[in-house]
């Protein structure tokens, strides 16, 4: 179910089971646009079918705030324009050319490609992974990108980079004085070297929860996001939260 979090913003909540991502809907007088795409066909008939049960518009365009699999996978599944990154459309175009049987998986592994988390979300969210089909976005900016959804609603994509992923985008929404930060203010979990087994996934938490942050990727995040007009945001797998508590947090 959507969530109303301001007078334009909603939120379908994330899970962790398959490592699915908070879904946004930021709703204006003409155009609706959705923040991420969601991590599979069914993912996103479960979200059309709450859009239909709740009144909420179809979206009329859907950006992603970075190329990992659980934003970005189910991009072919919306049947309007996507929005990406140029880093981000960079980075899909080599995924598309990935195979998905157990030993391509394995060996993007070993060459640090991929990480082994995602590798078992991806097993446990698709019975059967033929099904995977990785597409670029139809629409592609570079840096900043400024989208008027009617009635004073404008969503402001912003490259912001931040300690999880050189290509993250955020979504600021001015009118409504909030945030999606995608995961731009996680840790970069494709960078730093850690291990998951999916026999202890109650060790995920703590074992995350150690590794460290890039403290000047942090400071520069930090730098953009003081130039915002935001009281509310919210990060890709996490509930909302205040300005302050992000701020005092990557402090
Ligand atoms: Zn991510």
């Amino acid at each position: 179910m959507f969530e109303k979090l301001t007078d334009h913003v909603y939120i379908y909540p994330f899970e962790r089971y398959t490592d699915r991502p908070n879904i946004g809907l930021v709703v204006g007088e003409k155009y609706a646009l959705l923040f991420e795409a969601g991590n599979s066909a069914a993912h996103v008939e479960l979200i059309k079918k709450d859009l239909a049960d709740q009144k909420l518009p179809n979206p009329d365009f859907v950006a992603i705030s970075h190329w990992h699999w659980d934003h970005s996978f189910a991009m072919s599944s919306w049947d309007c324009p996507s929005i990406a990154g140029k880093e981000t459309n960079e980075q899909l175009k080599v995924v598309q050319t990935w195979k998905w049987d157990d030993q391509s998986m394995d060996e993007r592994v070993a060459k640090r490609e991929d990480i082994t988390f995602c590798c078992e979300m991806i097993k446990r969210e698709y019975a059967d992974r033929s099904q995977i089909e990785v597409v670029p976005a139809d629409i592609v900016f570079d840096e900043r990108m400024e989208i008027d959804l009617g009635g004073g609603v404008v969503c402001h994509l912003i490259h912001a980079k931040g300690p999880h992923s050189s290509d993250s985008v955020i979504c600021h929404v001015p009118s409504d004085e909030f945030l999606f930060l995608g995961d731009s203010d996680c840790k970069d979990l494709y960078g730093l070297p850690w291990h998951f087994d999916i026999e202890h996934e109650e060790d995920f938490v703590p074992v995350t929860d150690a590794l460290p942050y890039d403290r000047a990727k942090v400071d520069a995040y930090m730098e953009l996001l003081n130039t915002l007009n935001f009281t509310k945001c919210i990060s890709g797998h996490a509930p909302m939260m205040s300005r302050e508590v992000l701020c005092s947090y990557l402090k």
